[in-house]
């Protein structure tokens, strides 16, 4: 295995993620390999009185580190098993990759918007994707987590542990991942894409969006985004330079068109994306931004999209913050979780995120004005949703209480010197 120390070459090139406005300054990185690698890393941090922190992406990062950095791009294994339904994966996995070898057996996995994003962080995270409120949170269907935990050993967690339970929403805190086995679907095609209204008409829009979105069937998962787009010739001139309002779909069902029809007649539509396409071109829903760059978000759920709510929304939806809505319910209302919880009352859950130029104060003051207006009907938050740095008692606040006691408990049985996460 390769150790990087600052000041080596390849030092700034392996710490590099997705998110850049999180300051890492590893006194070691680890770019592991294999299992054996990350328990030998492991163990060195251990001897040396190192925190311990990985990284896959950097989609997700929410803080620095100054100890052991592990690096897991480079294991990037993956089984597909057509018979069982299953896929098992190695900790450096991109979403992308499990798409299309799922798909050469007719499968799919419970990925989201982004096909660059880690397998592993996104499920540890919960797993909000494209299909969830047919099949519900990626999480809920993870078979075994290959973890190495604090002590060096190398474990197998599956569902009933209290391992397993600490690992889905507690993630790097209680060891560090080396593979993941889940479930696949059998899905290869959906309704999927978009349709674009200029952001003056968000009040209208927002109004369809709702009544439309609460009525709808579980094959049915949709967001809408506000975001000003940049004036760049990659993208269509109708919505090049615009700010939008984005109604994004994925849908399971064979009448899309007849389903998206209410839609179309909100308001003028300034382009429309939606058509059938196979799972493999599922990024293409969202279209999320595929370079590096700072950024900040926070999130509520809310038990309710009344129009008091739609108001603030539409007040606080400036070209600075990209507003993404998403409905939650369907089987997320349903199913029982094997990790940490999920609030199942939630109906939607209401994103903020910015691009950081000057520092985050400003980021944080105006998200907050949103979330205060929202505050009379939020019951918490997605963990997968906060960007950018964050206290663990911010992060803490994903969870339920009694969650962040019992979380509390475990930490201190399998990480007692709380070097990791
Ligand atoms: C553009 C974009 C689109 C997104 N879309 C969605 C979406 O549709 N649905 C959704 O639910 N989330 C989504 N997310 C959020 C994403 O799931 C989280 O940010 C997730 O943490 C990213 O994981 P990663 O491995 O890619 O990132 P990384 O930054 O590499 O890892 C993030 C964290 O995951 C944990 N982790 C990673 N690898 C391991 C490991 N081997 N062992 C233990 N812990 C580990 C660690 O706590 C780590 O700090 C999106 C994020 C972005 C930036």
């Amino acid at each position: 295995m390769q150790t990087f120390r600052p000041g080596h070459d390849a030092y700034a090139e392996e710490i590099s993620g997705f998110q850049t406005s999180v300051a890492t300054q590893p006194a070691v990185v680890a770019a592991a390999e294999t299992a054996d690698d990350v328990v030998a890393a492991v163990k060195y941090a251990a001897e040396h009185d190192l925190t311990v922190s990985v990284q896959a992406t950097g989609h997700g990062l929410t803080a620095g580190t100054d100890g052991l950095f592990i690096s897991t791009r480079r294991m990037t294994g993956i089984e597909i098993d057509a018979g069982k339904r299953t896929a098992r994966v190695e900790a450096g996995v991109r979403w992308g990759a499990v798409i299309e070898a799922a798909a050469n057996h007719g499968l799919a996995p419970l990925s989201g918007s982004s096909p660059d994003v880690g397998v592993v962080g996104y499920t540890l995270s919960g797993g909000f994707g494209l299909m969830a409120r047919r099949f519900g949170r990626a999480a809920d269907h993870v078979r075994a987590i290959d973890v190495v935990t604090p002590d060096g050993e190398l474990r197998t967690a599956t569902p009933g542990s209290d391992l397993f339970w600490a690992l889905l929403g507690g993630r790097a805190g209680f060891g560090i991942v080396t593979a993941l086995e889940f479930d696949l679907v059998p899905v290869t095609e959906l309704y999927g894409g978009g349709l674009y209204f200029d952001a003056a008409d968000l009040p209208a829009v927002l109004r369809a969006w709702r009544t439309w979105a609460v009525a709808a069937p579980d094959e049915l998962t949709t967001s809408i985004a506000v975001v000003a787009l940049p004036d760049l010739p990659f993208l269509p001139a109708p919505i090049r330079g615009k700010h939008v309002a984005n109604v994004r779909i994925a849908y399971l069902g064979d009448d899309g068109d007849q389903l998206a029809e209410p839609l179309r007649t909100a308001a003028p539509v300034l382009l429309d994306t939606l058509k059938r396409l196979p799972y493999t071109d599922s990024g293409s829903i969202a279209s999320d931004p595929p370079h590096p760059h700072p950024y900040h978000g926070t999130n509520a759920t809310v038990e309710a999209l009344n129009d008091a709510m739609l108001a603030s929304i539409v007040e606080h939806a400036d070209p600075e913050t990209v507003l993404i809505i998403d409905r939650l319910g369907g089987e997320l209302a349903r199913r029982g979780t094997s990790g940490v919880g999920w609030d199942k009352a939630a109906e939607f859950v209401v994103r903020a995120l910015s691009v950081v130029e000057d520092g985050v104060d400003a980021i944080k003051n105006a998200h907050a004005k949103l979330f205060d207006a929202l505050a009379p009907w939020s019951t918490g938050r997605l963990l997968p949703f906060l960007y950018g740095e964050h206290s663990a008692a911010e992060l803490a606040t994903a969870f339920p209480a009694g969650d962040r006691a019992r979380l509390k408990q475990l930490k201190a049985k399998y990480d007692p010197a709380g070097r990791f996460g």
